[in-house]
């Protein structure tokens, strides 16, 4: 079935996921405060808003991407009063959990309804539509928004209430934070062991420390000819978005009292490697800096 779409915030993801909602059949009206990203998003078949407001005017639906809950929170202010009753909420951002939970309050409140539903995936997943969304919010909203996201992406899981699909993005990055700075250190350790980096590779990719850091994403050349190490670390999934995702992660542990020292400690590592590359590096680039320091403690 094909629905009115108002998609606002069309970025490096935004952009594309709105092209392949229109590529899918669906109406789209876009809306940037970018003028240049509106205009990009016009040229693959977007219809254009003068503002939010104006996108979400008569829209089935309101997808947004946009960087951080605050300009989620502060959007949802602006536009939960102009769309009609009842209309779909979707934020595919990542943002806090409590943000979340805070932006389904405001439109519940306002008679509309949300799902969270942030991706894993990229800007590659993003424009070849092989996304993976993770969802929180109601069965129904879910059910609503599926044709729409699998018009962007390869897979959509339904992880439970408002807030379950930030929730379950920033724990499957908290996991790869801390098994990417493990796989690094390991690395590291066998150099200053005389192992080459294809043994530790041959081994542990096969053994018990196989994992997606080492088996795809490996930080050092060689063994994984497409892993960003071999490109000079060129993103990939850049360390200012890792660095992000694992402060929003590091918010959580503390709000809930999680004794999760690895989860502080790799958020804390991100974010000074991220000040320092910004978005420049892969997030795998940090086996440099582990690499750096360890001349300093010998
Ligand atoms: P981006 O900065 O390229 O795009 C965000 C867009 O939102 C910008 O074009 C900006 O002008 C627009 N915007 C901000 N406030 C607005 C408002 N009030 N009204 C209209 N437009 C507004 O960022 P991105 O890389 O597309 O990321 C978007 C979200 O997706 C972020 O939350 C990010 O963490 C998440 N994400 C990104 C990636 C990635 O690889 N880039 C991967 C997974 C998740």
């Amino acid at each position: 079935m094909s629905r009115t779409v108002a998609f606002i915030g069309l970025g490096h993801m935004g952009g594309p996921m709105a092209a392949n909602l229109v590529k899918a059949g669906h109406r789209v009206h876009g809306f940037d405060l970018d003028a240049t990203a509106l205009r990009e998003a016009t040229g693959t078949g977007i219809t254009p808003a003068g503002s939010a407001a104006e996108a979400v005017a008569g829209a089935d639906v309101v997808i947004t991407m946009l960087p951080a809950g605050r300009h989620v929170l502060d959007l949802y202010d602006t536009i939960l009063s102009t769309a009609r009753p009842g209309t779909l909420f979707v934020d595919c951002s990542t943002i806090d959990v409590a943000d979340a939970r805070t932006a389904h309050e405001r439109a519940e409140t306002a008679r509309m309804r949300g799902l969270d539903a942030p991706v894993s995936g990229g800007v590659v997943g993003a424009e070849a539509a092989t996304l993976t969304f993770m969802a929180g919010g109601g069965h129904a909203e879910f059910a609503e928004a599926e044709p729409l996201l699998a018009a962007m992406g390869k897979r959509a899981v339904h992880c439970g209430g408002a807030g379950a699909g930030q929730a379950a993005k920033i724990c499957n990055n908290m996991i790869l934070g801390v098994s990417m700075i493990a796989v690094s250190e390991a690395f590291v350790l066998g150099e200053s062991l005389g192992l080459s980096h294809q043994a530790l590779y041959d081994v542990a990719s096969t053994a018990s420390g196989q994992c997606w850091a080492l088996s795809v994403n490996c930080p050092v050349p060689g063994p994984v000819p497409a892993s960003p190490a071999n490109r000079d670390y060129r993103p990939g999934f850049a360390a200012s978005l890792m660095a992000k995702d694992l402060g929003l992660a590091a918010n959580a542990v503390r709000a809930g009292g999680v004794h999760a020292e690895l989860g502080l400690k790799v958020a804390e590592l991100y974010a000074a490697y991220a000040e320092q590359v910004g978005a420049a590096e892969d997030f795998s680039g940090i086996v440099r800096i582990i690499r750096d320091h360890s001349g300093e403690q010998a």
